[in-house]
């Protein structure tokens, strides 16, 4: 499991969760990436986040991040600001969220029924658990990580 730090064309930074780098560069020539701000698909990647354990191993080849005006002190690839960044990634996340669609524990089924076209693409949110979140990885459905607590992504 690989999560990287992305950045639409208009600096929005948001986190992707990826099998590896390579479902990373076939997600992003299919199209699947979205910034879920702005829903652009010009994304590219910074740094992998400094936070993210879950075995990935950290980017050997990470690019130094471009200057990004507003945004330049919480992506800082010597030292950065973990607070700063978290702030930012928590308000982030809340603006996602709202324009979400909530669909609760149904996250899973509903990524996949998108996925398999069954259901109308859109920006859903909800709760998935670790397993299940690689899961859909593995089956080749972009999900991102955002940075909140359970009871906020719950209401
Ligand atoms: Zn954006």
């Amino acid at each position: 499991m690989k999560v990287l730090d992305l950045r639409c064309q208009y600096d929005h930074a948001f986190e992707g969760w990826f099998a590896c780098e390579q479902d990373f560069q076939d997600q992003l020539q299919r199209g699947l990436l979205q910034c879920p701000l702005c829903g652009s698909g010009e994304v590219h990647k910074t740094l992998s986040a400094p936070r993210i354990n879950l075995g990935a191993r950290r980017l050997p080849e990470a690019a130094p991040a471009a200057p990004a005006p507003d945004m330049a002190d919480a992506t800082q690839t010597t030292a950065p600001d973990i607070a700063h960044l978290q702030a930012t990634l928590r308000q982030l996340a809340r603006q996602a969220l709202a324009q979400a669609e909530d669909v609760g524990p149904r996250f899973a089924d509903e990524a996949r029924r998108m996925h398999r076209g069954e259901a109308p693409e859109r920006s859903i949110k909800g709760q998935a658990s670790a397993t299940e979140a690689e899961r859909l990885l593995d089956e080749g459905i972009p999900v991102l990580a955002l940075p909140t607590a359970p009871t906020e992504t719950l209401h």
